[in-house]
Formats: structure tokens, sequence, C-alpha cells
């Protein structure tokens, strides 16, 4: 991969920013902005008005669909539906499935879900659910305080006959920890849970916030149920929310919003509501139409970005996007994002006092690092790197849990993370600013407490 000529399709390197917090947000390229602007041309809503310019939105925010299902290697369009964000794409599952629940079920997640995967079913099985006399439980998986692992016996005791759903990251925005799929899918089909149509087996949710960005993601070969991911960690700008569902859950399933666009053309009467097809069934409403069309090509530039010069380009295009090509595309990122985060632990390692946190060294994880140095308050850590010119990012990064667990006092870490426009230079360089903001605050600070009963990956 030619990192030089993807840096030059983005802003931040000429500014000078060593944008090292790419787990929150990444970058925009110069294409997406120009791509915002041209669409102004034919601005105008989808699916509401016989103007040239709505019907050629319209075709751009429907083919922005097809590039999303085949990102993911899913059938096609219509099991796609579009949200803000991960957090409201789940959510959407949560609504989606809250009237199927039965008295008695269960819902099992993990301590490591980042808090979007764990507080809507801890208020689905707390608040909404017992507000209609429905018991369901909320059960969560441990994992392994040395490796970050997510224990797997844990999870599979935890799952049972009235399991209906499990929930698990794809990939942890703290530990770096990603759970073998595969294996949760097999304990899910295991359960014993009858569905309503007879089938036995718990649905599966995978948050692949994390996942998506670095990893090539095959929702037909995962078998899974849902899964979600935010546009906004790919390039894109900010407001559009994937979320792949198996068709026949759609079709089955009742929408999280009700409204325009959602309803049968002339379907709706007083006494009786018929909904639209899918996909558009889960889109009440006016959607994030730029966002949405802006999405989908930031995604289709990712192959470009990272493909040989001379290359097919797919960027301005509605071609169809083969698996072949998307998998090669973020296998070439996984490998760089890999050899990256490879390059901070070795790093991490010859700096004084620092223990970072999940899979050691060698084991297959997000492109993130996230660490605590004895003696210094993470977020002053994040706030001297600043100054150094290295964004981080400090504090629980919404996996409250995951930090609780592990006894952090405060429950705070500091965090870098690459994306597939980061150059081993930006590493060397924000390494190189942790061992001087260590070095200058360690002395000062007082001496953190409560760490106990955590061990990491990385030298203390
Ligand atoms: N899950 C994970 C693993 C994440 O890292 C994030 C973003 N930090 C989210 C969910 C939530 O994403 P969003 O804020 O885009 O809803």
């Amino acid at each position: 991969m030619d990192v030089d000529r993807v840096r030059s399709h983005f802003a931040f390197p000429d500014l000078g920013r060593v944008a090292t917090n790419n787990a929150a947000t990444s970058q925009p390229p110069r294409e997406l902005l120009r791509l915002l602007e041209s669409l102004t041309e034919d601005y105008d809503n989808v699916h509401r008005g016989q103007s040239s310019a709505s019907r050629r939105t319209s075709e751009r925010f429907e083919s922005a669909y097809d590039t999303f299902a085949q990102w993911l290697n899913a059938p096609s369009r219509r099991s796609i539906a579009t949200y803000r964000n991960t957090t409201e794409a789940i959510n959407a599952v949560m609504y989606m499935l809250l009237t199927q629940f039965r008295d008695g079920d269960n819902v099992v997640t993990t301590m490591m879900e980042h808090n979007s995967n764990f507080v809507p079913w801890y208020g689905m099985c707390h608040e909404i659910l017992p507000a209609f006399g429905r018991r369901v439980e909320c059960r969560v998986a441990r994992f392994d305080h040395a490796t970050g692992a997510l224990d797997l016996e844990h999870l599979a005791e935890l799952v049972d006959e009235r399991t209906k759903l499990v929930c698990v990251t794809g990939a942890s925005n703290f530990l770096g920890t990603k759970p073998p799929l595969r294996t949760i899918r097999a304990i899910a089909d295991r359960s014993g849970y009858v569905r309503d149509d007879g089938r036995t087996g718990s649905l599966l949710l995978v948050d692949a916030a994390q996942l998506v960005p670095s990893s090539f993601v095959d929702v037909q070969q995962l078998d899974v149920d849902f899964l979600a991911f935010s546009c906004h960690k790919m390039l894109a700008p900010f407001g559009v929310g994937v979320l792949y569902a198996k068709e026949q859950l759609l079709a089955a399933g009742r929408p999280f919003l009700y409204g325009g666009d959602m309803v049968a053309e002339g379907g709706v009467s007083v006494d009786r509501v018929d909904y639209n097809d899918l996909p558009w069934k889960y889109a009440a409403g006016t959607p994030n139409i730029l966002g949405v069309i802006a999405s989908a090509r930031a995604l289709r530039l990712v192959v470009d970005l990272v493909s040989p010069e001379g290359a097919p380009r797919w960027f301005d295009d509605d071609r169809p996007l083969p698996r072949s090509v998307v998998a090669q595309a973020m296998h070439r990122v996984g490998g760089h994002t890999r050899s990256l985060t490879e390059l901070a632990m070795q790093e991490a390692m010859t700096i004084d006092g620092l223990r970072w946190y999940g899979p050691a060294l060698g084991t297959p994880r997000a492109p993130l690092l996230a660490f605590t140095v004895d003696g210094v308050d993470p977020i002053r850590l994040a706030e001297g790197l600043n100054l150094e010119g290295v964004e981080a990012r400090a504090g629980c990064h919404c996996a409250t849990l995951a930090h609780r667990d592990l006894g952090l006092n405060p429950p705070a870490t500091c965090r870098l993370s690459f994306a597939l426009y980061t150059s081993a230079d930006d590493v060397a360089l924000a390494m190189d600013a942790v061992r001087r903001v260590v070095r200058d605050l360690r002395p000062l600070a007082p001496r953190a407490t409560g760490a106990g009963g955590w061990t990491s990956g990385g030298r203390s």
C-alpha cells in the first residue's frame, strides 16, 4: 500500500495533525467534500418528486444501498437499513424485537461492549419491558483480564433455551479484542431457543463499528442476523450508520420509526396501513440523503485509495463492487493497520510504567492501543500529547463496564488508534511523544490507585 499516495487525498497531513484518534472518527478525503458540493446540482428529496433532480438523487440514494450490501456481501439492498450511527442502528434492532420478547426470555451481551451495545439492552430489560409487565433478563459475559479474550465458556453458560438474542462486539474499541464470531454463532445456534417460526437457536447481533474499518466482513459467511457500523469511522461525513439484517427478519419485524415513505403507495387508511417494500419499510421520513450517498462513495473510495496504480477505479461509478475487490482492499487495509499497531506495541514495551490492555503482541486486535502509565492521569497524558501535536483520546471510551471490571481508578485509559492513512512515521511520532510526556508527568503526578486485579499484554 502506498501510504504517501493515500495521505495526499486528505487535508490533515498538510495541517501537521498526527491524527491518531481514528477509533472515534476518521478523516474525510477531499473527493468526498467535492462530491457533496457536486450533489447540490441535483439537490432534491428522494422518492418525493417528478423532477429530474429528484429522480437522479433517488437513483444515487438507492444505489448507495446496493453499495452497502455489496460491501458486506449481503444478498441485496433489501437487507440494509440506514440510521444516524451504530447506536441508532442497535436501538432500531431493540425496538424491532421489543414486542417479540416473551416473559422469562433473556439477552446475552458482554462486559467489553461499547455502551451502545449494552445500554439499549439494559434499558429494554430494566425499564421498557417491565413497564409492560414483562420480565426479560440482561446477562453479561466476562472477559479475561490478562488477555482481553472474551470468556467463551462463560458466554456458553449464559446462553440457554430462553436466550432470544446474543449481542457481541466484532472488535472492542477499548481492548481491541476481536471475539471469534463463528464460535459465538455456533453457541447461539445451540441454545435451543424456540423461535416463532418453530426453528431453534438465538439471534446474533454484531456491533461492527470497529470491525468494518479494518477488516473484510462477509455477513453471509459469518451468518449474523444483525450487524451495525458507522460510516463516520470509514472516511464518510458524520450522520450515517448502516444496519444489515437478514431479509426475513426485516420483513417480519416492526420498524423503529413509523411515518412517510415507509408505507406502500396509497396504502394508508384509518383502519389499515400497508408498508413499503424492503428496504424502504425501514426508511421513514426524509433520510440523510447526501450523507448516505457520500457514505457509500466513501467505501468505494477506500478501494481506489489502497489499490495499485492502474487498477480499476470504483469511486465515480455505480458498477456492482465484486466481493473479491472489497476483500482484497480490506485485506490490504488490515495488513497495513496491523503492522502499525504492532509497531506501537513494540514501542510501548520500552516505556517505563506503561501497561496496555487487551491482546498481547501477535494476537489479532483492532488497530488501537489503550494504555495507562503508573502514576499518571490518562486525561493529563492525552492533554500532554495534544500539546505535542498528537491526537489521542483518554476516558473510558464508552466501554465503561470493561474499565470498571478492570478496577481502573480513575476508570480511564489513553488510546491511540490508527486508520488506513496512518503512516509508520505517525506511530513513531506518537510513541515518542508518549515517552516524553510520561517522562515529564511521572515524577509530578500522584500514583493511580485501585488498578489491582488486572494484568496487561504489555510490560510494566
Ligand atoms: N460500538 C463501538 C465498538 C464503537 O467503537 C462505537 C464508537 N466509538 C460505537 C459502537 C458507537 O458508534 P456511534 O457513536 O457512531 O453510534
